[in-house]
């Protein structure tokens, strides 16, 4: 019997192969990823500080623990470099051996790539960018061992904004800088975005907006920041936190049909029989959504695909909950190409932003502040499926 292999070992791998094993004990099942493998949930690494955990805590299990789990080979720091898709062979490199493998059905959980930008200046390439745990160790050994008071973070989405708020919490001074003319441009309309930034300054965490970094210059233990405005600031570290791109390179190789992710349809199969992708690496039925509720419902779904029972995503409405404590903020985002009406309400710690298409259904909304945080539920029922499950 040849082996379901699946390619990567994040949340996207992991949560699928926990849910396939549920359905089927017996088949061979080989998991191949370029790290070492460690179960972590990713998005606990930009609330890590304020919620007292050193990264050593954050892995919930090494590949070991995790292969004996789940009855699954596990092979690590191994990076997949070919996939012949007519003989159903991959190949991979690891510790300059290559190998390869026949497989029986292939998943792509290969994530996503940070985007990164091209700085002049010698402290550029010191930027840390925070992707995986391992990234996150080296940026918590950095902060632990050097006087790191001033961070400056590139990007006011939501992994930015969320680690400016841990960072600040932790006693740092936070400075965000974007482009962009609001945080969270991809996630929130322009007046709820202008009350969340001012409930984040209100703590002064700092925000540098409409302009970009031109230059990062090393003085002595910290950084000259060049703006694009003619300004300058100074930090002890910088973070590029300026967006995700998913992993198609492999795939694009392959033969696979990609756009701005690996094109699936709603069971997540490729244009290739017996090849699928999910995750942040997945753009299923048109639609990228790089978070953990969307990749579960995706993991449920291909589990029982790949155990024999054809089976579509369902996508109820998803909201975001938004690692801010100082602006507590859950967002259902408005699908692209829904043309929406904004009606607020608002509360002394903040608001109720409900976004109504022409037809008076509520198609997303932003909860910021604790009262409002209370209709989540209640809001979420009334939002129409994204993907209706089928039967
Ligand atoms: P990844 O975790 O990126 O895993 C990709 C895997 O593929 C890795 O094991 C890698 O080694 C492997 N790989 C790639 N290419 C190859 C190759 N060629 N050969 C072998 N292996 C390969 N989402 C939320 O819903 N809520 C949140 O609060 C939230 N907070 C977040 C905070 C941070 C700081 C970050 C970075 C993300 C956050 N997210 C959040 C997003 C969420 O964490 C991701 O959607 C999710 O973790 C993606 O998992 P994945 O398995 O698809 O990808």
């Amino acid at each position: 019997m040849q082996p379901i292999i699946i390619i990567g070992s994040g949340m996207a791998g992991y949560t699928l192969a926990r849910e396939y094993r549920k359905l089927n004990q017996e088949q061979p099942l080989i998991m191949i990823c370029a790290d070492d493998g460690a179960s972590y949930a990713k998005p606990t690494l930009s609330n890590a500080l304020a919620s007292n955990k050193n990264p050593t805590q954050i892995a919930l299990a090494d590949a070991t623990k995790m292969a004996t789990q789940l009855n699954m080979q596990i092979h690590t720091h191994a990076w997949v470099e070919a996939i012949d898709t007519i003989t159903h062979t991959l190949r991979y490199v690891k510790d300059q051996q290559h190998v390869e493998l026949e497989f029986s059905q292939l998943v792509f959980a290969v994530g996503a790539n940070p985007i990164r930008l091209a700085i002049s200046g010698d402290g550029s390439d010191e930027m840390f960018v925070i992707n995986s745990l391992s990234d996150y160790q080296k940026f918590r050994k950095s902060l632990d061992q050097q006087h790191t008071q001033r961070i400056a973070i590139l990007g006011a989405g939501l992994i930015g904004c969320e680690f400016a708020n841990d960072l600040h919490q932790a006693g740092h001074h936070t400075t965000v800088i974007d482009l962009a003319s609001q945080p969270l441009g991809r996630l929130l309309p322009a007046h709820v975005a202008e009350a969340f930034k001012h409930q984040l300054q209100h703590v002064d965490i700092r925000f540098i907006l409409e302009t970009t970094v031109e230059r990062i210059s090393k003085i002595d233990t910290h950084y000259a920041i060049t703006l694009a405005n003619g300004h300058s600031i100074e930090a002890d570290a910088v973070i590029c936190a300026i967006g995700l791109q998913p992993n198609i390179d492999l795939a694009q190789r392959a033969g696979l049909h990609t756009s701005r992710g690996i094109i699936t349809n709603s069971r997540m199969q490729t244009n290739l029989d017996g090849i699928y992708a999910l995750g942040d690496c997945a753009e299923v039925n048109g639609l990228l959504l790089p978070y953990v509720m969307p990749l579960m419902q995706q993991a449920r779904a291909l589990a029982k695909t790949l155990a024999g029972t054809h089976t579509h995503v369902h996508y109820p409405a998803m909201p975001v909950a938004v690692k801010t404590p100082v602006a507590p903020l859950t967002v259902l985002p408005v699908p692209q190409n829904v043309t929406v009406n904004w009606e607020t309400e608002y509360l002394e710690d903040g608001l109720i932003a409900k976004a109504f298409d022409n037809t008076n259904t509520l198609r997303g909304f932003a909860l910021l502040g604790a009262t409002a945080a209370k209709q989540r539920l209640s809001l979420t029922k009334l939002v129409p499926d994204l993907i209706p499950a089928q039967v």
